[in-house]
């Protein structure tokens, strides 16, 4: 009778099993934040590197992995990418190399951070303690931050992409920065339509790389995510416009504005609904050329993927943005 029971118990847990950790990828996007945080925060706590750098790293590769088909999905918490190579030495015959000892003996990257007696490339923790001794051969400030993520990436874009995203999530101390907005306040008169890909006359063959958004002059135009403005000033295409970069390394360009709000500048962290400027028809000209067209905005979006960039269709983006909006507004 008690081994039958205990048998019926063992059965019970093999069976529940699966369910617990189906359950665990059932966790809220706010919970897998909180346990990111935690994380973040610890390696702090043992290696004084501040937590919104290791952040920043963290988010660019996770990224990275939605944006390219030579990267696995992100499947844990910790997104940071360590090819096999690196982690076991690069004359370590034994490319899945578990042990620290011999991973440490070739110069891998390879660190038992969970203290379980193995270096695997799986573990967050592991991985985490990889990276941050890999970033304490420089230092912790940041200058010697920039210079590891130099000698680790060796691309001045991915080094600034990365360091705008320490500033943003230093700035408001969560990494909990999802929320976007639609660019035009929905109170105001405004009409688009889908017109990716479309020609275009004026400037030789070129496709209409965004989506115009037809509004009257001065109609406030505002940042629809959370990031940091990368680029601002005049083009003779685009007029007077600027360019923010998110925390998913795509950047959102709006251009044809009639001029930018006050005291904006490059380097500026901006959240979604923050006013940066209002609806205008300047460009396709010098510097100050207006009225050549009737007034929109033009909004475009585009992804870096740590090797190149690109831009694709904003148009469904704008159709949630502005639908959720209009629940947001109704609420209120
Ligand atoms: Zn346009």
């Amino acid at each position: 009778m008690y081994i039958r029971l205990l048998l019926l118990l063992t059965i019970l847990c093999v069976l529940t099993c699966p369910v617990q950790t189906h359950a665990e990828e059932q966790l809220s996007e706010e919970q897998i934040h909180t346990k990111r945080m935690e994380l973040f925060q610890k390696s702090e706590a043992l290696t004084h590197i501040p937590w919104y750098y290791l952040a920043a790293v963290d988010q660019y590769e996770r990224s990275l992995r939605f944006a390219r088909k030579d990267r696995e999905k992100p499947s844990s918490l910790i997104s940071i990418y360590i090819d096999a190579e690196k982690w076991s030495g690069p004359l370590n015959p034994h490319l899945q190399d578990e042990n620290p000892k011999t991973i440490s003996l070739f110069n891998g990257f390879g660190r038992d951070g969970d203290y379980d007696g193995k270096a695997s490339i799986k573990s967050d923790e592991d991985i985490m303690a990889a990276f941050t001794d890999y970033v304490l051969q420089y230092g912790t400030d940041r200058d010697n931050f920039k210079l590891a993520l130099w000698d680790y990436y060796k691309r001045d874009k991915t080094v600034s992409i990365i360091m705008g995203k320490a500033k943003i999530y230093k700035h408001f101390g969560t990494i909990h920065l999802n929320d976007k907005a639609f660019p035009l306040p929905l109170r105001f008169n405004y009409s688009y339509r889908n017109t990716w890909g479309d020609a275009r006359g004026w400037g030789g063959r070129r496709i209409h790389e965004g989506t115009d958004l037809f509004a009257d002059y001065g109609v406030p135009v505002r940042a629809t995510s959370y990031g940091i403005i990368e680029m601002k000033g005049w083009n003779r295409y685009g007029g007077w416009r600027i360019g923010i970069r998110d925390i998913n390394n795509t950047y959102h360009y709006f251009a044809h504005l009639s001029g930018f709000s006050d005291n904006l500048k490059v380097g500026q962290v901006v959240e979604p609904g923050m006013v940066i400027g209002g609806v205008g028809s300047s460009g396709y000209g010098p510097p100050g050329t207006s009225g050549k067209f009737p007034p929109h905005l033009h909004y475009g979006m585009y992804k870096d993927n740590g090797l190149t960039e690109w831009s694709f269709d904003p148009y469904p983006h704008l159709r949630q943005w502005e639908r959720k909006d209009r629940i947001k507004s109704r609420k209120s």
